[in-house]
């Protein structure tokens, strides 16, 4: 079997058929054929290398907090960073960290070293290489905004490579990564002094501004991006489509532009309520709702 080869050359954990629900926010998402947590660098690129020879497809899973990952799962080797690329330091009022660090830990680090600049990621629940990714934000804040540049290791032919701020091509929701799909592994952020009684009371602002989000119940965070000028979330409710519910998803009463499991939800559930959503938004307002979240797996074309 193709994937058991995969063994005998990484250093860090490898387990095969593997729920995928288990390392998604959402709690969805079927069998990967092969899970790896690789401890380093020279692990990922051992991963990389086998699914470029086998023609085996590979997901870079975070903290797992912006996809739905599909009921049939994953085809192919799913490689979870968190675990162990946790490694951080501080370099001259930059913080350099790994894409495994949670957004929540880095918000405590430049906290107690008096960095600011990272306080609008509270409450945000994913990590590091997740954020970059997406270029995640809050409040017209998001993390490209202090990004000076990111090490990658590239899947097209195994290199380390650095990404400069520009090369990276940071806009709302966007990154160039979205194109490339490359390991990204290392992050220089460029913070600013403050006094830890300022870096606080911006910590308890943002956080105040997040609470009307389902943080109790399983969920992907924003399903829809804010089309321009708009919002997804007031869009969603005004056409009357809190409560919604397929299955096991439900329309957040809470927060419009959230799907929620109730707790035996499929990914065939939610992508119906997209659907749904999406017709009652551009009947009532002509509005195109694009994708926030990211959808992986078999069948997953949406
Ligand atoms: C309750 C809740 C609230 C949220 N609030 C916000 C918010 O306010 N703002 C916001 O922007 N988002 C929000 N999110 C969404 C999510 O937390 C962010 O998008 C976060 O940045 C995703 O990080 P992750 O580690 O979970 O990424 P994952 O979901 O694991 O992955 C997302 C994408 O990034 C890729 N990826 C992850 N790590 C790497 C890596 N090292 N190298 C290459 N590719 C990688 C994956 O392949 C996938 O395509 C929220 C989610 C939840 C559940």
């Amino acid at each position: 079997m193709v994937f058991k080869a995969i063994v005998k050359d990484i250093k860090g954990k490898v387990e095969f058929d593997v729920p995928l629900r288990d390392f998604t926010s959402i709690s969805i998402g079927g069998l990967a054929k092969a899970v790896v947590e690789p401890v380093d660098v020279e692990d990922v690129r051992r991963v990389i290398d086998f699914s470029r020879n086998e023609d085996v497809p590979l997901l870079f899973l975070g903290n797992g907090t912006n996809v739905l990952i599909m009921d049939e799962g994953f085809p192919g080797v799913v490689v979870r960073v968190a675990p162990n690329f946790g490694k951080y330091w501080v370099e001259d009022g930059s913080i350099v960290a790994e894409a495994g660090v949670s957004l929540h830990e880095l918000i405590k680090v430049s906290q107690n070293e008096g960095l600011s600049g990272l306080e609008f990621a509270i409450g945000i629940p994913g990590s590091l290489g997740g954020a970059i990714w997406i270029n995640a934000g809050a409040n017209s804040h998001s993390i490209g905004d202090i990004v000076e540049k990111v090490d990658v290791i590239t899947t097209q032919d195994l290199e380390y490579k650095s990404f400069s701020k520009n090369e990276i091509g940071f806009g709302y929701r966007r990154t160039v990564f979205q194109e490339r799909p490359d390991f990204i592994w290392k992050v220089y952020l460029k913070l600013r002094e403050a006094s830890l009684e300022e870096i606080k009371n911006n910590i308890l602002e943002f956080a105040d501004r997040r609470k009307s989000q389902p943080a109790n119940l399983p969920s992907a965070g924003c399903i829809f991006k804010n089309p321009p000028g708009n919002y997804a979330g007031k869009l969603i409710e005004l056409a009357g489509c809190k409560g919604l519910r397929v299955g096991g998803a439900v329309v957040s009463s809470e927060h419009a532009n959230f799907i929620v499991n109730r707790g035996d939800a499929t990914s065939t559930d939610v992508l119906k309520l997209i659907e749904i959503i999406r017709e009652k938004v551009r009947r009532d307002f002509g509005v195109e709702l694009e994708l926030e979240i990211d959808i992986k797996g078999r069948g997953s074309r949406i």
